[in-house]
């Protein structure tokens, strides 16, 4: 007599069973106690199996959640980019940093990305500070601005400005490093620097201001107040301030009362001389930490 058919689902179960005995079987071959014998991923006990797939969802994000969780890394990303761009700014010369961001002008928006969102946190914003300065003065100067960023003293005086960056994206930007602007000399009434002074060749950009200012020009500067403080590793403001004297500026202000920058007032003399040997300060570089 024939044996009885079994069914197609009792075949599986069975040959399933016989699978497991003959690995066992296998493995004890090995000269393995069977309890040793790895598990397949192939085949991992169901239960578990089940308990695993119950854990995970209930470590994934719940849809809702999928975006801001993406949203959180790409921010910690570009945070960790724009950290490593910033040091480098100030690790290097402006001609470097120039060559740098020519082949690649997207850093530049990441850059400033990053650097939109720290000064976010700053209870005062400098560039609005002398934005303010100049709307309070002579609409009819004319204004250099040495690192403008997104150009705002452009885009909020009724001054003629001239806004120059290592990278523009923006026709009224002027693109080079600011040691060298094709300004012409004695053509500007107000230099700013505001929180520009990045390059390890920092005089460089203010020979060159005072190249292209006017006698009797003014040379605004906001730098963050860390880079200029002895106490922890900054330069002395005193000695960065007596440099800039000796390249032919009276000191008009300084500022010290905001938390996060200091900003200082020159004024070019009628018949300034550049000092021989000016002992300019290194000025500390202003690092981000990690938010
Ligand atoms: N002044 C702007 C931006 C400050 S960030 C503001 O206050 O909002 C500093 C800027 O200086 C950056 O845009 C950087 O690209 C620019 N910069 C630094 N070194 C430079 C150089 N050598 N030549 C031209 N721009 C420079």
């Amino acid at each position: 007599m024939d044996p009885p058919q079994e069914s197609a689902a009792a075949g599986r179960k069975r040959r399933r069973r016989g699978g497991v005995r003959n690995r066992k079987k296998l493995s004890s071959q090995k000269g393995l106690p069977p309890a040793a014998a790895p598990p397949t991923p192939a085949s991992p006990p169901v239960k578990r199996r089940r308990k695993d797939i119950a854990s995970q969802a209930a470590a994934m994000p719940k849809r809702g959640n999928t975006s801001s969780l993406l949203d959180k890394m790409r921010a910690r990303l570009s945070g960790g980019h724009f950290r490593m761009l910033n040091e480098k700014l100030y690790t290097c010369s402006g001609e470097d940093a120039f060559d740098y961001f020519k082949n690649d002008p997207n850093l530049f928006d990441v850059y400033h990305t990053g650097y939109q969102e720290q000064m976010s946190h700053w209870p005062e914003q400098p560039v609005n500070v002398i934005i303010n300065w100049l709307k309070s003065h002579n609409a009819s100067w004319t204004v250099a601005d040495f690192g403008c960023g997104n150009a705002a003293v452009a885009k909020n005086v009724k001054n003629k400005v001239f806004s120059i960056d290592l990278v523009s994206d923006d026709p009224s930007v002027i693109a080079c490093d600011m040691a060298h602007t094709p300004l012409e000399p004695s053509s500007i009434d107000v230099a700013i620097f505001c929180l520009s002074l990045m390059g390890i060749n920092y005089p460089s950009y203010l020979e060159e201001a005072n190249r292209v200012l006017k006698p009797s020009g003014w040379l605004v500067i906001a730098e963050v107040r860390s880079r200029l403080d002895p106490n922890n590793g900054g330069a002395d403001p005193e000695k960065f301030s007596k440099a800039i004297i000796q390249l032919g500026f009276s000191l008009v202000s300084k500022d010290v009362k905001n938390k996060m920058f200091i900003l200082f007032c020159f004024r070019k003399k009628e018949k300034s001389k550049v000092a021989k040997g000016i002992d300019w300060p290194q000025l500390k570089p202003c690092l981000y930490k990690r938010r």
